[in-house]
């Protein structure tokens, strides 16, 4: 099975035709709440593509807490791994989207997705060395995700690192990952290379691979990926599709790269099975709502 230890949120999202200037009220045209946070994504991706997932993570109950719980249960995943604190806050992404141009504004408060311990990873151990993979995202405190990493490689777990954000702390994790997957700007971020074309993604995947990842994924949107390993660079372009919404892109990607190598899938098997997953999910609206069921990737 897979193990995700990450974060989970409340998206609050608004449409006004506008975004609002500093001190003014708008009317607004629309309201959606809905789960998110990149763990939770990530975690109901790679459910959705059949694998079993258990996720490892820290809910406050207050508010909307348990709404997030009871969201995962729906997708059927394990949240036995998740601690649940009665006294605190759960994280809450605050969104405005203007429907003429869609551009967005956002808060990001992370709740107890700060709060997220080695200890609370400790307590999941029996479900985190069954696994045959592990992903971790940088929304949670690095501590947390160095005791998972380094629990799954002494049980001989596949270890994935998805770098976002691309926060410099993240860096020491690299030595215990097999797999670093990232989208452009947060590879040249990461790197410390300028953000360009194709020829400056190479670089970051290079210098990144130097680093002590097996394997080094930089995603680069409608243009596909490219995978840098032992064996060299190679780009797998993505599917063409009519892309109608691509926030969650990554999070669907990584759920079925992770799904892929649960099933013994070779890594570029597994790299095509997240682009099929993403092509769907990017031709939808909405992030969890859009990400697609293994039955329909059927070619
Ligand atoms: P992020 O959401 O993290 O910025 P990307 O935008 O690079 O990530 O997308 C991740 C993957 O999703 C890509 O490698 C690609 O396979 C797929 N994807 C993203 N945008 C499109 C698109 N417009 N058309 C087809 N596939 C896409």
């Amino acid at each position: 099975h897979v193990v995700v230890v990450g974060s989970i949120n409340m998206d609050m999202v608004s449409h006004s035709r506008r975004l609002p200037a500093p001190g003014e009220t708008l009317m607004g045209e629309a309201f959606v709440m809905a789960p998110g946070g990149k763990g939770a994504n990530q975690a109901v991706a790679a459910a959705r593509l059949g694998a079993r997932v258990g996720f490892v993570s820290r809910v406050g109950t207050r508010a909307h807490g348990r709404e997030l719980l009871a969201a995962l249960a729906e997708e059927g995943v394990d949240a036995r791994g998740v601690q649940q604190d009665e006294t605190a806050l759960p994280g809450i992404a605050v969104i405005m989207v203007a429907s003429e141009g869609g551009e967005n504004s956002i808060v990001y408060v992370p709740g107890s997705n700060a709060q997220l311990l080695p200890a609370d990873v400790q307590a999941a151990a029996p479900l985190l060395q069954a696994a045959r993979v592990v992903v971790a995202q940088l929304e949670v405190p690095v501590p947390a995700i160095r005791c998972a990493f380094e629990m799954a490689r002494a049980a001989g777990v596949i270890t994935i690192l998805n770098a976002a954000p691309a926060l410099a702390e993240g860096a020491e994790l690299l030595p215990l990952c097999d797999w670093l997957v990232l989208n452009e700007t947060e590879a040249a971020q990461f790197a410390g290379l300028a953000v360009g074309g194709l020829a400056e993604a190479e670089a970051a995947a290079q210098a990144l691979l130097a680093r002590g990842p097996r394997q080094v994924l930089v995603t680069l949107g409608a243009q596909g990926a490219l995978l840098a390993d032992a064996a060299g660079l190679q780009l797998l372009p993505a599917r063409a599709v009519k892309a109608v919404d691509t926030v969650g892109a990554g999070d669907t990607f990584v759920g079925g790269l992770a799904t892929g190598l649960a099933e013994g899938m070779s890594p570029v098997e597994a790299v095509r099975l997240g682009q099929a997953a993403a092509a769907i999910a990017v031709s939808r609206s909405g992030v969890q709502s859009a990400m697609p069921r293994r039955s329909e990737l059927q070619p």
